[in-house]
Formats: C-alpha cells, structure tokens, sequence
C-alpha cells in the first residue's frame, strides 16, 4: 500500500520518529519499513509533517502486532477517522454495534464510535449521531473550547498543518473536503482578503489566515463561530481572523466592495447568496463557488446564476471547472473558480 512517508537516514530514524510522534503525526497501525539504508515513517497527515523533513510516497505494509477492527470482524468495515472519533455510516444496527465494539477492542486510538443517525440537515447543516461506543455523557454535553478534547463528539481534527477543534453533533464539518480545501488555501497571497461566507468551525479561514491573509468568516451557528474563534487562536492566527456569527445575507452590505477572495461553500443553496456575495466582491475578485447538480449539467447553473448577478458590472470569467466528488449516484459536488473584474 503506498502511503505518505518521512524518509531518513536510518541513524536518524529514532529522531525523528520522537519528533513525529510528538506531533502525534506517526501511522500507528502501518510498519516502519527499512530499504535501501533508508528508514521510512508512515505518517498521517502529509502536510503537518515540519518542512525540514522529506515526505514520500513509498509502499508499506500494515503492522501486524496490532489488532485492527478487520482482524477481529473477519471482513473489512468502512469507517472515517476525525482526531479520536470513528465515523460509520451503516444501515443495520446490529452490524454497527459489532463493527463499533471491533474498532474499540483493536489497537487503534479511538475514544468513540458514531454512527450516522441522519443526514446533514437545516440552516445550520448538522447531522444526528447514534454514539455507538465511548462516553455518552459527554457527546451530549461538550466541553466548551477546553485545551484538549474530551472524548464524545468533540474531538481535534488535524488537515494540512492546521488543527480543528469541532463537535460534531453541534456543527458541520466533513474530513472529505481536506484536499479541495487545501486546492483553494494555495492560491492564496499574503495581504489578501478573503471572506468566507459560510465559515463553520475555520477550515478554510484557517489555513488562509496562515498565507497572510487578512479573513473573515461569518456563519448562522454560534456553536461553530466559538469553534472558528478557538481555532484561529489554536493556530495562530486570530490577529488575522475577524469572526462573525449572523446571516451572511445581512453582513454582506458592512462588507461592500471588500475582498479579493470569496469563499462559498453552502453547495445546496449558495445560488441564494450570489448577490451578496457580488457585493462584497471588490474591484478583481475570485469567487470559489461550491455547487451539487446532476452530472449531465454540474457547472452550467452555477455560471447562469453568477453572470445574472455580476454582469455588465462585471466581467466574468471562469477560471477552473472543478469536480470535487461524486456526492450521490449522477450527482456532483463541484467547485467554479470565477474572476470578477470589474
Ligand atoms: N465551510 C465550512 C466547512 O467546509 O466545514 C462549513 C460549510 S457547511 C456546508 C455550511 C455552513 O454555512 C454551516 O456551518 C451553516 O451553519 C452555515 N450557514 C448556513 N446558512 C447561512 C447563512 N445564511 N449565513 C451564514 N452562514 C450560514
């Protein structure tokens, strides 16, 4: 299986998997592997890893002095992992419950199992977890903004460098999106500003902020706004971040004319907010416009309903027709990226 490595030297090897493990960046369940007087280091999340080290692709097995849920079940389940929280998404409770009590039992570092009870739903986006596995009375009554996640449905979500403390029984956040995100922060340039009208908890502010950008997030849900705010102070970068809980409808007018970058991920219904959006669009401007259509027509609608909000004032061009993922059977989640030049 080829994943994401550290390479070293092998007399640097104890090293820096301390310096790795620290950062709580080792792959517990794979091998550290030896080849070629190269020691190599699965890792978990590539992006973390500090720039003086090389990160590689390389084939690797899994270790098998650990139990892993699959070793106990007989079969291989489906899961997500976010910080200490397993995701499911099954339909039978039975199998649930013995995939859950498998995942507990094996060698991985879990604090909990969910289980999707719902799906995203509302204003506000959040779905309805059975807890499966772990403390029930703390998924329901989440610390608020303490240093380290207690076990429940809060956790520490590590993408790209950045970490994330979130609830995810309060708020909207999917693991999924950690590469598209990543897609949008590298365009970023220092002294930017960008505006993020559907915040949640910053996993777009964040890593923006972290470019030098000057950012502003809004979101309906005060849950999330909190989250934004200890996030941006988690990182680093609240100095940069201005965090606003309320209808970006309503914010958009304080913010006429302002950013060079606009940021709109609500893919159901962003098509309500594309005028506000315009107005807080400033003289060149790209909009990253997050959209689910059906896959004979997924960019089309998105552009027919941009050009009817921005033109002739401005002029529209579409720089990146994006497919971010397939979102259910012919549906896509896409992404444009459109310059406003005014
Ligand atoms: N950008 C975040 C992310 O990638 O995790 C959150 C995206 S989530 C799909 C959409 C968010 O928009 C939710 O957090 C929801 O509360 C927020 N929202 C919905 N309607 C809104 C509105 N009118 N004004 C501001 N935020 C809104």
């Amino acid at each position: 299986m080829e994943v994401a490595c550290v390479r070293v030297e092998r007399e640097q090897g104890e090293e820096t998997r301390r310096r790795l493990a620290e950062r709580d960046l080792v792959a517990d369940e794979l091998q550290i592997t030896v080849e070629d007087g190269w020691l190599y280091v699965p890792v978990t999340d590539a992006g973390a890893v500090p720039d003086d080290l090389t990160v590689v692709e390389h084939d690797i097995a899994k270790r098998n002095t650990q139990d892993m849920p699959a070793d106990l079940l007989g079969f291989e389940p489906t899961y997500e992992r976010l910080g200490d929280i397993v995701i499911l998404d099954e339909d039978d409770p039975d199998r649930a419950q013995r995939i859950a009590d498998a995942i507990m039992e094996s060698d991985l570092p879990v604090e909990t199992v969910l289980n999707r009870a719902s799906k995203v739903k509302g204003e506000l986006r959040v779905r309805d977890w059975d807890v499966l596995a772990g403390n029930e009375t703390e998924a329901s009554g989440a610390s608020r903004g303490s240093e380290d996640a207690s076990s429940g449905t809060e956790t520490v979500h590590r993408e790209y460098g950045c970490e994330f403390l979130l609830d995810v029984a309060e708020v909207y956040f999917s693991p999924r999106l950690a590469t598209e995100r990543h897609r949008v922060a590298e365009q970023v340039e220092s002294e930017e500003r960008v505006f993020d009208m559907f915040a949640g908890v910053g996993p777009f502010v964040v890593p923006c902020a972290k470019r030098g950008a000057d950012v502003v997030g809004v979101d309906l849900n005060e849950r999330a706004v909190e989250y934004l705010r200890e996030n941006a102070r988690r990182n680093g970068v609240e100095d940069r971040v201005t965090a606003i809980q309320g209808d970006v409808g309503e914010v958009a007018p304080e913010y006429e004319d302002w950013a060079d970058r606009v940021i709109m991920n609500l893919p159901h219904s962003a098509d309500e907010f594309v005028d506000a959006a315009v107005t807080i669009a400033g003289d060149d401007c790209v909009l990253h416009y997050y959209d689910i259509q059906h896959e004979d027509d997924p960019f089309g609608p998105g552009e027919a309903v941009i050009r009817a909000a921005a033109e002739p004032e401005y002029e529209v061009e579409v720089e990146t027709r994006h497919v971010v993922r397939s979102y259910a059977p012919h549906e896509l989640n896409v992404c444009l990226d459109v310059r406003l030049t005014r």
